[in-house]
């Protein structure tokens, strides 16, 4: 499966000028080609003048509304993200459920939305606290109810974003990113949750990655001992060079992520 590793700005940098210029330093910093998808997702004023600069990356946007056009102050609609071809745009994210009050009704709403008009939806899921072992019921739920309505032939187009909350470089009190044990467990949950509500072809037509603290330390680790098919970015995306580093040992660990495949038995856990 191809890889997608995906930058989150946030609300970062302040003015177009600087948006511009992190793009640049970013694009500077990938292969030629990329061989993997890479998104910039920078704060929404700025899709325009990132646009211009994205040459071997492609665009993506951190929010939509479900609605497609009308009356909705403030809101972002499908056809807008088309008109600037905006190709994937993060959903669900954390962030937007807790200080935004978006609920897994809305999140649904969203993804569908996207599945049917664009831009490609990556949905994030994760629990908010940590548990040392087992992947909370929250996660297969978000999963679940997500998907709700969702057809089975358009989940070739949607990416799944395990991010536990607690792992966000941002959160209160920040534990670090998921240990690679975990993130294999949460990959083997989100395929089971999808798996349960279509089929096991259904599950492995999904890429699902992780989020939270990753970094060029840890990538490697997240994709090859994790399982993961890429990285959801955060703090790190604002660092040209260490974003570059993550793109491409994402993309170098994919022999070993393969190897280790065969090895490891994937039965979902019980
Ligand atoms: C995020 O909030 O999507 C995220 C992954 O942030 P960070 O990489 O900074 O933890």
């Amino acid at each position: 499966m191809r890889k997608i590793i995906i930058a989150n700005w946030k609300m970062h940098p302040d003015t177009p000028e600087a948006a511009s210029a992190l793009a640049i330093a970013i694009e500077k910093e990938l292969p030629s080609p990329p061989g993997a998808d890479v998104v910039v997702a920078p704060p929404v004023s700025f899709l325009m003048p990132v646009a211009g600069m994205l040459k071997k990356s492609m665009l993506g946007a951190q929010d939509m509304s479900a609605e497609g056009q009308g009356a909705l102050t403030g809101g972002v609609s499908w056809r807008e993200l088309a008109a600037l071809n905006v190709r994937f745009v993060i959903i669900g994210h954390s962030e937007r459920r807790i200080n935004c009050g978006e609920t897994d009704e809305i999140v649904n709403k969203k993804i569908r939305t996207a599945l049917v008009h664009g831009p490609a939806p990556v949905l994030c899921v994760g629990e908010r606290d940590y548990t040392d072992a087992d992947i909370p019921p929250m996660v297969s739920d978000q999963v679940r109810l997500a998907l709700a309505g969702v057809k089975k032939e358009s989940l070739k187009n949607l990416v799944i974003a395990y991010e536990p909350v607690w792992a966000i470089s941002t959160a209160t009190q920040s534990a670090g990113a998921d240990t690679p044990e975990r993130i294999f467990r949460a990959r083997l949950t989100i395929e089971k949750a999808i798996a349960d509500a279509y089929d096991q072809a259904a599950a492995k037509k999904v890429r699902i990655i992780y989020g939270g603290s990753v970094s060029a330390r840890n990538i490697a680790a997240i994709v090859g001992e994790g399982h993961m098919d890429g990285a959801l970015v955060g703090g790190a995306s604002l660092r040209a060079e260490e974003f570059g580093v993550i793109v491409r040992r994402a993309i170098e660990t994919r022999s070993i992520e393969k190897r280790r495949r065969g090895a490891i038995n994937l039965r979902p856990l019980a």
